[in-house]
């Protein structure tokens, strides 16, 4: 259909893994028949509320949908709910953006191009924080790996690593890898030899990390390059390759580890500017200053080190001199969805026009 391959809005500015794209179809006869014979509109006036509708961003986004709307990934669907066929059927697509440096000079170059009339695009904005849009993402990438083929391994690191660093193109450096393995040579960055990807002690480990995430609920425990893992296991070896000291984790208990460690990789999306957090601080997070913790390690990681878990920075944040690695919990994540409802107010004229004839 070369009529739909139109439509698609280029998306090529963007990084990858910034924009989730989402399709709910809604049938056009449930909605007609909510507003003439529960509401009791003429259909003249039916017509003219329905063209003005937009549905909300859950209803346009979340996997349960409710009468009008519903998921459907046959190629000729009918409703769920009255059997009506394709013609009664519009689709909403949406695109969902994560705002941030990254993506707002493609975001706005995106807008100017969209047409302006009838409301054709809509634009909602929603607060969302950085670790909510961390998972959004690990959801997406496990709904489009394929767990019985280990390949899903060097795809989760790929992707991973697309995430951190936009910028490279690792659809050519990962064309002939066939195997990922934690480098003794360097230590920061990448390197390739032949089909083997050597990683930076730190980027495996959180290649690592992302597998585990994206796994854990397909398995018990999470698989990742070092096999099998629980989590008691992955954070063993977090500490042990000195990660966790990297990133300025101290805490004991695993259920703190675990999040704060999550929270740090949720914060590496604006890391693009800065592709191996070396430069770690406040230019990074300056805009979200109000929600970003600082603590302490570094230099008298020793010290922290005999302590107990919970007592932290105070002590410590006043001696340090040397540049600590910044601790972030969440950062706010302003997303911006992009309603195309093209289709929708296409449809919606053809069907009003066998209704009102
Ligand atoms: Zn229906």
């Amino acid at each position: 259909m070369p009529e739909a391959k139109q439509r698609e809005l280029d998306l090529s500015e963007f990084p990858p893994g910034t924009v989730t794209e989402y399709t709910t179809l809604v049938c056009l006869a449930c909605i007609f028949d909510i507003f003439t014979r529960q509401l009791n509109l003429a259909p003249r006036t039916a017509f003219s509320e329905i063209k003005r509708h937009t549905p909300t961003i859950a209803e346009l986004t979340s996997p349960g949908a409710m009468r009008p709307y519903f998921d459907s990934e046959e190629k000729h669907p009918h409703c769920p709910y009255c059997g009506s066929a394709k013609r009664w059927l519009a689709r909403f697509d949406t695109y969902c953006i994560e705002g941030g440096k990254t993506t707002d000079a493609a975001r706005r170059q995106l807008l100017r191009k969209l047409p302006k009339a009838e409301d054709q695009f809509v634009m909602l904005e929603k607060k969302s924080d950085s670790r909510a849009v961390f998972f959004e993402w690990l959801d997406t990438l496990g709904l489009n790996l394929d767990f019985d083929d280990e390949t899903w391994l060097i795809d989760a690191t790929r992707q991973y690593l697309a995430r951190r660093e936009p910028k490279t193109n690792w659809g050519e450096i990962f064309e002939e890898v066939q195997a990922v393995r934690r480098s003794s040579r360097i230590s920061e960055g990448w390197e390739r030899d032949g089909a083997r990807l050597f990683l930076a002690p730190h980027l495996y480990s959180e290649a690592i990390l992302i597998q585990y995430l994206v796994s854990r609920s397909h398995a018990h425990g999470g698989l990742t390059l070092d096999g099998r893992l629980t989590l008691m296991e992955l954070v063993r070896r977090l500490r042990y390759s000195g990660y966790l000291e990297r990133i300025g984790v101290n805490e004991q208990d695993l259920g703190e580890v675990f999040e704060r460690v999550v929270d740090h990789l949720a914060a590496t999306h604006e890391w693009s500017s800065d592709p191996y957090g070396t430069a770690r601080g406040s230019e990074r997070v300056s805009g979200a200053a109000k929600k970003t913790v600082r603590t302490g390690s570094g230099s008298d990681r020793v010290e922290v080190a005999k302590q107990s878990s919970k007592k932290s920075s105070k002590s410590r944040k006043s001696k340090t001199a040397a540049p600590e690695p910044e601790v972030i919990t969440t950062e706010p994540v302003k997303l911006h969805y992009v309603i195309d409802r093209r289709d929708f107010l296409e449809k919606a004229k053809s069907v009003y026009a066998s209704y009102a004839s």
